[in-house]
């Protein structure tokens, strides 16, 4: 599951994200593994761009690290 924007949460519509080409930083981000195999330095370039809702028309710019997407509205 991704996280949303916090405006779908209240928006009553069913909305829709389409999600426009992204661009992701590039640094090495070589991994270091514990005894159990979890990795400790996990990949943490940023992806981001643009998304709109289809169905209300709102946009938004994001911005996601580690998993965690962080949305603002525009
Ligand atoms: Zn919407």
């Amino acid at each position: 599951m991704r996280t949303m924007p916090e405006e779908t949460k209240t928006c009553g519509k069913e909305c829709r994200l389409m999600f426009g080409p992204g661009r992701t930083t590039c640094a090495y981000y070589p991994p270091v593994y514990d005894k159990h195999g979890n990795n400790l330095n996990p990949d943490g370039n940023v992806t981001s761009g643009d998304c709109s809702c289809g169905t209300c028309g709102k946009q938004w710019v994001y911005s996601t690290q580690y998993g965690e997407t962080t949305y603002k509205e525009i």
